[in-house]
C-alpha cells in the first residue's frame, strides 16, 4: 500500500503509552485477580449515584447534546466560585491542553516551558503544534523549579506549565509560588496549572490559585473528573480560563466533544458530596500509610499532596516492577517519565494498600 506523508516533524512520534490493562495482565500472567494501582483511578470506582443517572438517561444516547455543556459549566462555575465565563469543557482536561496549544502555537517562533519528567501530553502537543519544548530541570529533589521556569521564558514563550499537584512525584507549588510565577512571566504568556489532583492537596487554599482566580490574570487552571471523580472513562474534565480566552476556545474547537451522558454524569457527580468525600478520606489515609509502610521495606519517598505516592525501591525497578506483576499487583514505573528508578502506586482500598505492602516486602525480602 502507498505510504502517505505526514509533517516531517511528525513522521519519528512517539505515541503516548498507557499501562497494561487489567485483562491484558491476566491473560499474560494467568492470573485471575488483579490489583491496578497504576493509573490514579478511584479505588470507590464510579459513584452508584451517578451510574444511575448515566443508566436513567441511555436511551437518550441518539440525541446530539448541548454544545459546550451549558448545565454542567453552570454546576462547575458554581462549585469552584468563578464566573461561569472562565468555565470550558472539554472531552477530558487533555481535550484543554490540546486546544490551549493549538490557540497559542506560533510555528517555528513560540515555545513552552515545562519541566524535565512532566506528563506526556505537553510534549506531545508542543511537537504536533511545532513549537519549542523547553524543560528546565528539576533543581531540588523536592521541590518544582519555578523560578528556573520564570527564567527560561521570553518574549516567545506562550505558555508555562506546572502540574500540581505533580505527576509523577506527587510535589505541590503553593499559592504563594504560583503567584510569583505568574508575576514573573512576559506579558502574553500563561501559567497553566494542571489541577488533575487538586481535590487531594490540603487545604485546597494553600496550593490552588483558583480561589484567588481575579487578581491572577495570567492563569489558567485545568481541572478533570477522571480521579477524584471517578469517572476517567467517560472523558470529562475542564479549564478555568480568562473569559475572553474562554470565549475564544469556543468558537474554534469543534462541536460537541462532550457528550450528553457525560454531562449528565458530571451535574450529578457535583452533587454527591458523599462519595466525593468519602473518596478524600479513603485517600489521605492511604497515602499516609504508604509513606509510612514504604520506608521501612527500604524505599525512599517523596512527600505528596496527591492520590498516589513516588517513591525508589533498593533493588531494580524493572525487576520489582515484573515480580510485583507475577503476584497480581500492577503499579507504574517511571521510565517513560524519565525517572529510571522511580515507581509510582496510587492508593487503592484499604485492603488493597495493605496486600500491596505485604506483597512488596516479600519480593523485596525474598
Ligand atoms: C490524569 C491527568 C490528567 C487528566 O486527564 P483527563 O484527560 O482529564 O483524564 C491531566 N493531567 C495530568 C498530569 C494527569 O495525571
Amino acid at each position: 500500500m502507498k505510504d502517505f506523508s505526514v509533517r516531517p516533524e511528525i513522521e519519528d512520534f512517539a505515541p503516548y503509552v498507557p499501562g497494561m490493562t487489567i485483562e491484558q495482565i491476566q491473560e499474560k500472567y494467568g492470573l485471575n485477580s488483579v490489583i491496578k494501582l497504576a493509573s490514579n483511578e478511584n479505588p470507590l470506582g464510579a459513584s452508584p449515584i451517578v451510574q444511575k443517572v448515566i443508566s436513567r438517561h441511555a436511551a437518550r444516547a441518539f440525541r446530539y447534546p448541548e454544545n459546550h455543556s451549558p448545565r454542567l459549566t453552570a454546576a462547575i462555575a458554581k462549585s469552584v466560585g468563578v464566573p461561569e465565563e472562565c468555565i470550558l469543557v472539554g472531552n477530558g482536561s487533555d481535550e484543554i491542553i490540546d486546544m490551549l496549544f493549538r490557540m497559542k502555537a506560533v510555528p517555528g517562533k513560540a515555545n513552552v516551558v515545562c519541566y524535565e519528567n512532566s506528563f506526556a501530553m505537553y510534549r506531545m502537543c508542543a511537537k504536533l503544534c511545532g513549537l519549542e519544548y523547553r524543560e528546565v530541570p528539576r533543581e531540588a529533589y523536592y521541590g518544582l523549579p519555578l523560578e528556573a521556569m520564570a527564567k527560561a521564558a521570553d518574549a516567545d514563550t506562550a505558555m508555562v506549565i506546572v502540574t500540581s499537584p505533580d505527576n509523577p512525584t506527587g510535589l505541590t507549588a503553593s499559592v504563594d509560588d504560583l503567584a510569583l510565577l505568574s508575576g514573573a512571566l512576559p506579558a502574553d504568556c500563561l501559567l497553566v496549572v494542571d489541577e488533575a489532583y487538586i481535590d487531594f492537596a490540603w487545604p485546597p487554599e494553600s496550593y490552588t490559585p483558583v480561589q484567588a482566580f481575579e487578581s491572577f490574570k495570567n492563569v489558567v487552571a485545568l481541572r478533570t473528573f477522571s480521579k477524584a471523580y471517578g469517572l476517567a472513562g467517560l472523558r470529562l474534565g475542564y479549564g478555568i480560563l480568562p473569559p475572553m480566552l474562554a470565549a475564544r476556545m469556543k468558537n474554534a474547537r469543534i462541536p460537541f466533544t462532550v457528550n450528553l451522558l457525560a454531562e449528565e454524569a458530571g451535574v450529578a457527580a457535583l452533587e454527591d458530596e458523599v462519595f466525593y468525600n468519602e473518596t478524600l478520606a479513603l485517600v489521605m489515609r492511604g497515602r499516609e500509610y504508604f509513606t509510612k509502610e514504604l520506608p521501612k521495606l527500604g524505599c525512599r519517598v517523596w512527600p505528596t499532596q496527591s492520590n498516589f505516592v513516588m517513591f525508589e525501591s533498593p533493588q531494580d525497578t524493572a525487576e520489582v516492577f515484573e515480580e510485583l506483576l507475577k503476584r497480581g499487583i500492577i503499579i507504574r514505573p517511571l521510565k517513560s517519565f524519565g525517572l529510571e528508578r522511580c515507581m509510582r502506586v496510587n492508593v487503592g482500598t484499604d485492603e488493597e494498600n495493605r496486600t500491596f505492602i505485604k506483597v512488596l516486602g516479600e519480593v523485596l525480602n525474598g
